[in-house]
């Protein structure tokens, strides 16, 4: 048998109360790839994101990484393993500065660096390097997505979980971000990418899945994905 892949979703269900938002969801993310899940509003990939990070608690099924399951394992533990999320809202802390933000981002790491990584954030990202002291809430919306991933990367991921980020952007700057994606994976991190931008996001994607109301409906290599014609009006724009 060879290496596992680096995330295993394995029939995973999970529910808010009585509505069940993910209904027995598998998915596989290869060391080294971008896997992409794409799927209308609603169709649970927010909630299989959180499930893997660990910000809920699913019912049933398990989730392993790097062939170990998660299971009761908390959040703070997974972050120091390698796993990281970063959320639809970004969730930045308005009030502080880019580099305070950034800072902030290395909080589970046990060992120093984080300057080390700081400087490599700035030289990914020389406009959050401009504006370092700019208070995080006063940047443009693209601005705040590449300090959400930059304040990821000080976690130093193996696995980058990235919910949604080409939203509200423009298109100039989705390709921005997505080339972002791209050079993370080409220097060895793992991607799983959430996007409603079906076609931009499986151009850049190893594999791709389909969630349709918390179950997988479709999933394959991700060129094979975009020339899918069953997908192509729902989800490719015509
Ligand atoms: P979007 O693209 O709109 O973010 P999504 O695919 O990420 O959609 P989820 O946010 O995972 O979808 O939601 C899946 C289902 O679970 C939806 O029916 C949603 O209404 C429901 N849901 C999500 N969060 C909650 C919650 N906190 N309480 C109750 N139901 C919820």
């Amino acid at each position: 048998p060879g290496t596992p892949p680096l995330l295993e979703v394995r029939g995973l269900h999970t529910r808010y109360g009585r509505i069940e938002a993910l209904g027995g969801v598998s998915v596989e993310v290869p060391a080294g790839h971008i896997v992409s899940v794409i799927g209308a509003n609603g169709a649970g990939k927010t909630t299989l994101m959180n499930s893997v990070m660990g910000v809920l608690t699913p019912s049933a099924g398990e989730v392993l990484y790097a062939g170990e399951s998660l299971r009761g394992v908390p959040l703070e533990t997974r972050v120091a393993r390698g796993i990281t999320l970063v959320p639809e809202r970004r969730d930045l802390f308005a009030s502080m500065t880019v580099a305070d933000n950034l800072q902030l981002g290395a909080y589970t790491r046990r060992r120093g660096g984080w300057r080390a990584d700081l400087d490599g954030v700035y030289a990914r990202f020389p406009r959050l390097l401009e504006r370092r002291r700019q208070l995080a809430g006063t940047l443009s919306g693209g601005e705040q997505q590449m300090l959400a991933i930059g304040r990821a990367l000080m976690a130093r991921p193996r696995l980058l979980l990235l919910d949604e980020p080409s939203l509200g952007l423009a298109p100039l700057i989705v390709r921005d971000i997505l080339r972002i994606v791209q050079a993370l994976r080409d220097e060895g991190v793992t991607v799983l990418l959430v996007e409603q931008n079906a076609r931009a996001s499986l151009a850049i994607s190893d594999g791709g899945y389909v969630l349709e109301t918390g179950q997988v409906r479709l999933s394959g290599p991700a060129h094979e994905l975009a020339r899918d014609k069953s997908l192509g009006a729902s989800y490719l724009g015509g």
